[in-house]
């Protein structure tokens, strides 16, 4: 088997996090059982104070539950503006710490460390000096793992919350890993490890020596490899930084070529519509309009051709309307009409070149940052729409590992 040198990966997640804001924010709750929700009476618990988890109320619970469990629980309405200001500030802490960030949610993300140690220091100390930073400019508790890959990097920090600072080296990882109840094994839940104690299998270590190939038929081809891997302390992820979206587009193929220019700008008209909505919504705006045809098959000709022409535009926009003037002219550099070979079957539009709708110049600086803010915001807008009683559970998913 061929291993990889070793890597160097650190999972950062703050401890409890909204209901710890909600706790930084009004000094009257902090130490008392807090449950955040998005009413008073109804609804999901979205996070719990540690206080209020001492009493058995967890994320995903419904509100009733939790305050039977706790009926001196003091719930609290979400603040998800400060939140989205809290994630954003640690994101930064993180960003000074590596290059290569990857956001898990608003509160963890991983950095890949490998052979930082002479410019940054022991991983170790990295870990510490991020959580000093946490507690320093946010007033919020850290919790940091250290591993070799990203699976047990995740298991090492939630592993001493709350406030745990947990180092598995790479001699140490399947030491580690073995005794820990399967339910830790990433993608094992409530089925999966059930089935799992079924086959007598109750540790990571047990499914490590378990043979794979019953493991297999058992768990399926997808399920049952990866679950041996992992038992096996084999993790290949990396982090993955977002970049900023080198361009934004839509196409269609359509089930009946189309040679009509009407009917062809209709088609741009929507997909530009469409592509505008996000520029806007991710704070961009594009300098480069292009269009892809794909032809349908000449009789005599080789096949299928796909042309895309662009255009740059005198001022960077995000405005529908100028985006498909430009497209639809650039349908004038195609050859389309009804004869084979120059019907469309398949019809795009694209902005590209894109920059940042409020500070042009300094895209370049920033982008993994604001591609990652874009993300944020675009689940926050989503939490705030339906912060209801069903779909508490969208904001539950984020805060339910710590
Ligand atoms: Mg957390």
């Amino acid at each position: 088997m061929v291993t990889a040198s070793p890597r160097t990966i650190l999972h950062v997640d703050l401890d409890a996090f909204f209901a710890s804001v909600e706790q930084r924010d009004d000094p009257s709750l902090r130490g008392k059982p807090v449950v955040v929700g998005g009413s008073a009476r109804r609804g999901v618990v979205a996070a719990a104070s540690y206080e209020a988890r001492a009493f058995g109320v967890f994320s995903a619970m419904s509100m009733a539950e939790a305050l039977r469990r706790c009926p001196h629980a003091i719930v609290v309405r979400h603040h998800m503006d400060r939140y989205a200001e809290a994630s954003r500030q640690f994101f930064r802490i993180l960003d000074d710490f590596s290059p290569e960030v990857e956001a898990l949610s608003f509160d963890e993300g991983f950095l890949d460390l490998t052979g930082s140690e002479r410019l940054l220091g022991a991983p170790r100390d990295v870990g510490t000096r991020i959580k000093q930073r946490v507690r320093a400019e946010l007033s919020l508790v850290a919790s940091v793992g250290v591993a070799p890959h990203k699976f047990a990097a995740k298991i090492a920090s939630d592993i001493d919350k709350p406030d745990g600072l947990r180092v598995v080296g790479p001699g140490e990882l399947i030491g580690f890993l073995q005794p820990l109840p399967v339910s830790r094994l990433f993608g094992v839940g409530e089925v999966t490890g059930e089935t799992l104690r079924s086959m007598g299998l109750t540790t990571i270590g047990d499914v490590a020596r378990y043979p794979e190939a019953a493991l297999v038929a058992r768990l399926g081809p997808a399920l049952g490899p990866m679950l041996a891997g992992l038992a096996r302390g084999e993790d290949a992820r990396s982090v993955e930084p977002e970049r900023a979206p080198v361009s934004i587009g839509h196409q269609e193929t359509f089930e009946h070529d189309l040679c009509e220019r009407g009917d062809l700008e209709v088609v741009l008209l929507h997909q530009l519509d469409r592509v505008a909505e996000r520029l806007r919504r991710a704070e961009l705006r594009a300098t480069v309009v292009g269009v892809i045809v794909k032809h349908d098959a000449a009789s005599n000709g080789p096949g299928f051709r796909q042309l895309t022409r662009r255009q740059t535009l005198s001022d960077p926009t995000s405005d529908a309307a100028v985006l498909v003037r430009a497209a639809a002219s650039l349908l004038d550099q195609f050859d389309i009409d009804d004869r084979p070979g120059r019907r469309v079957r398949l019809l795009g539009g694209f902005a590209a070149g894109l920059e940042a709708r409020q500070a042009p110049r300094q895209l370049a600086l920033d982008e993994a940052t604001r591609a990652r803010g874009e993300r944020l915001g675009d689940t926050l807008d989503r939490l705030r729409d339906k912060f209801g009683a069903a779909v508490v559970r969208r904001a539950v998913h984020l805060d339910d590992e710590d």
